[in-house]
């Protein structure tokens, strides 16, 4: 009987979660699940390990006003019938996402008391994200005690940032009681670059910048396979525009919405997270695919917004890495999103990188014009098969 490993990764909205079995040196996706609408519409979506849909429940607003309740929804269906004779195994052990694992988690680490106590006291620096973080520690806790744990940070990979890429121009108390540049999509990035060392392994060992397009967005400067710097910093607001978070912006504006709009911290943390982004400049939708049909002047000029923060970013970042020897997309809009790959692009001419429109619409590896220079690239990212290697790694699980 093979030995799984359930890779778990619980956001704001949404449970994804992956069954791997170890299969030799490598892990072989068993089923994979997405809950995603907690609290609203919610839906349960499970695929086999080819991605063929097994199942697509509509759930009442009941059966998940939260995180927590979801989490119960799917960890009754992972301990059900159902799911052990697709998974076919024994769940030798649990990895999740955590946000934010602070200045000293560099790597993974097993869940014990002391970690998660660890874990829970870095909620200041992620209200919203590390609690639904935890929910599902702690139910797995309960549910199979004797389980192996394994949590995963984003913020890990972005740990060996020079002390220059990890402070802000402010008084140095500040930096030491944790006020940092951390970063965060690293379970994205590691997966990302390890992928380019098996498939352009002399790219992975150069200048890349990784494009995290999602509903969160990030860019990271990657050498050499390791992060030097990333656009979000002390939290996952800062960098270029998402969805509905405005990335950037002059701190004169908190100032500005205390003074003269009234408005609390509560207040402005709803409106920073939540109304902001392309949702909050076109006035119209979070989501790329709406905006691009849309004939409104406002989804336009979001959409070009969105466009020239994300090439002035990359450009800063090329300065940091001193040249640069990759640009690849990742994620939701950096995977499916064949019009705004090609306007970055576009906008990025300047640095030698040039699109193959063929290539792109094909949504290939290599989008690059011309065989040699810069490249770019387009690499599906993988969050919970990076989980479930930590998980394995950590555990020695063979
Ligand atoms: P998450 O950060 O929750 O994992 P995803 O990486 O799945 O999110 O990205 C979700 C976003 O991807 C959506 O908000 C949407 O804007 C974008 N997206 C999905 N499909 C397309 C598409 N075909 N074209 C452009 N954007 C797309």
């Amino acid at each position: 009987m093979h030995e799984i490993i359930l890779a778990l990764n619980a956001g704001s909205s949404s449970i994804k979660f992956q069954a791997f079995a170890i299969a030799g040196d490598g892990l072989e996706r068993r089923v994979s699940g997405l809950l995603e609408g907690i609290g609203n519409a919610a839906r349960l979506v499970i695929r086999d390990g080819a991605g063929r849909i097994l199942r697509d429940d509509h759930l009442s607003t009941a059966a998940a006003p939260s995180v927590e309740a979801a989490e119960t929804v799917v960890g009754d269906w992972l301990l059900g019938d159902e799911a052990m004779q697709l998974i076919g195994g024994r769940i030798a052990a649990i990895g999740h996402r955590v946000v934010h694992g602070g200045a000293d988690f560099s790597t993974a680490a097993k869940i014990d008391d002391e970690v998660l106590a660890r874990i829970t006291a870095l909620t200041h620096l992620a209200p919203l994200h590390q609690p639904k973080n935890l929910a599902p520690i702690l139910a797995w806790r309960q549910r199979r005690p004797e389980l192996p744990q394994i949590a995963c940070f984003d913020t890990a990979f972005h740990r060996g940032h020079s002390a220059l890429a990890d402070r802000f121009a402010i008084p140095d108390e500040l930096y030491r009681e944790g006020v940092r540049r951390y970063g965060f999509h690293g379970i994205s990035y590691e997966y990302v670059s390890e992928k380019l060392g098996e498939i352009a392994p002399a790219i992975a060992k150069g200048r890349v910048i990784i494009a995290h397009l999602g509903n969160g967005c990030s860019l990271c400067a990657v050498k050499d396979g390791r992060s030097v710097d990333s656009t979000m910093s002390f939290t996952a607001l800062d960098g270029i525009p998402m969805g509905t978070r405005p990335g950037a912006i002059d701190p004169g504006i908190v100032l500005y919405l205390m003074r003269e709009k009234a408005m609390d911290a509560a207040a402005i943390e709803k409106f920073l997270y939540h109304q902001c982004g392309l949702k909050g400049l076109s006035g119209i939708s979070n989501d790329v695919r709406v905006l691009e049909a849309s004939a409104e002047p406002q989804a336009r000029l979001a959409l070009d917004h969105f466009v020239y923060r994300i090439a002035k970013e990359i450009g800063a970042l090329a300065a940091v890495l001193g040249g640069i020897d990759a640009l690849v997309f990742t994620a939701g809009i950096g995977e499916n999103g064949t019009d705004l790959r090609a306007r970055i692009v576009a906008a990025s001419n300047w640095l030698g990188l040039h699109l193959d429109p063929a290539a792109n619409a094909a949504r290939q590896t290599d989008l690059s014009a011309a065989a040699t220079g810069p490249r770019v690239l387009m690499v599906p990212t993988d969050e919970e098969l990076m989980i479930a290697r930590h998980t394995r790694r950590i555990l020695s699980l063979t």
